[in-house]
């Protein structure tokens, strides 16, 4: 599943093919997504330019004037371009091609992607008007991160993993930043100290960066703007590595189950 690093790294490579262009036609071969792709989006798109091309969580919004078109990769989303683009294959939903001759193509094998139009202002969406701050704003530090977990007693990988409390921060990453911070994923949120907190804080921050610069992490099939896959999986401490040996320490990776998902630890690094 595309997590926060997956995303930005699709956006840092389309921002400058789409920024300045306009939309020069729009083709929806399959609305079928988790919400229908409007049968409107052509007459709205079309002739538009795309002014800004951003991401919040892990949605991104190609921005057109005060309208917004939301892209969601679900499960399995891409979103690909091509100067010059292939015959179309069975799992392309969508393409949108610009003025430059660039044809995006938005393709989604699982369709749990979302694409929609939103009229503005794109942060009132009921999609994104719940959401925490961002894990790169300055203002998601140890203080908000300590405030915001004082009541809560479920688990610092589930408080981690709540959009409303920070957004961007999936099974992958939560997992790696715990290891990281050298903190027991299943420790009560509200009984993490607040310079433990500001240690995972600035570990969250370190474990996307590094993910970014990467690729991101393909571990079925994700691929960013080119085609190309990422390489952050190779570089996981735990994360899919039960019964490996801890990187650090040697000791063998466990897993358990939290909130329905697996999670990996080491039982001697982190406590
Ligand atoms: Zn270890």
């Amino acid at each position: 599943m595309p997590e926060l690093p997956e995303v930005e790294t699709t956006r840092q490579g389309l921002a400058p093919i789409v920024v300045g262009r306009r939309v020069a036609a729009v083709h929806v071969y399959d609305r079928r997504l988790r919400w229908s792709v409007p049968s409107s989006l052509p007459k709205r798109l079309v002739g538009r330019k795309i002014d800004a091309l951003d991401r919040r969580s892990k949605y991104l919004l190609f921005r057109a004037a005060s309208d917004t078109l939301l892209v969601h990769f679900g499960m399995t989303g891409s979103l690909r371009a091509f100067s010059d683009p292939p015959p179309r294959q069975p799992h392309d939903h969508v393409d949108i091609l610009l003025d430059s001759g660039v044809t995006l193509r938005y393709r989604d094998p699982r369709r749990f992607g979302a694409m929609l139009w939103v009229p503005a202002p794109v942060e009132a969406h009921p999609l994104l008007a719940s959401l925490g701050p961002e894990p790169f704003d300055p203002e998601c530090d140890a203080t908000y991160l300590h405030g915001a977990v004082s009541g809560r007693t479920a688990a610092i990988k589930l408080a981690l993993m709540d959009n409303h409390l920070i957004v961007g921060v999936g099974n992958i990453y939560a997992s790696e930043s715990l290891f990281r911070a050298r903190i027991r994923p299943t420790t009560p949120a509200n009984r993490v100290s607040k310079v433990r907190l500001g240690r995972l804080v600035a570990e969250v921050r370190a474990t996307l960066t590094d993910a970014i610069a990467k690729g991101g992490s393909t571990l079925r099939d994700y691929v960013d703007s080119r085609g190309e896959p990422g390489y952050f999986q190779l570089d996981y401490y735990v994360y899919a590595r039960e019964g490996l040996p801890c990187k650090v320490c040697g000791a063998a990776i466990r897993q358990i189950r939290q909130g329905g998902r697996a999670t990996c630890f080491c039982p001697n690094c982190q406590r």
